[in-house]
């Protein structure tokens, strides 16, 4: 009868533990989508292309979308 309890016990610890593994899982937001809201997209002062502000390329304070077009300049 006293292991019985203890089985029981030990089979309820490890469902709660399970069940708040699952809720944080469910926290979690997915993978790639750790950024914090929508990134910002910008143009490229050169050609207008938008793309998202971490992968612009930045010359004198302006968003380009690769060197070349910021070698070129507007
Ligand atoms: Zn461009």
């Amino acid at each position: 009868m006293k292991y019985l309890i203890v089985f029981i016990v030990v089979i309820g610890v490890l469902l709660l533990l399970k069940r708040g593994q699952q809720r944080d899982r469910h926290r979690r937001p997915p993978a790639g989508a750790s950024h914090a809201g929508p990134e910002q997209m910008l143009p490229c002062r050169h050609c207008g292309v938008h793309l998202p502000a971490s992968r612009c390329v930045w010359r004198d304070g302006e968003p380009y979308c690769c060197a070349e077009h910021a070698d070129m300049g507007r």
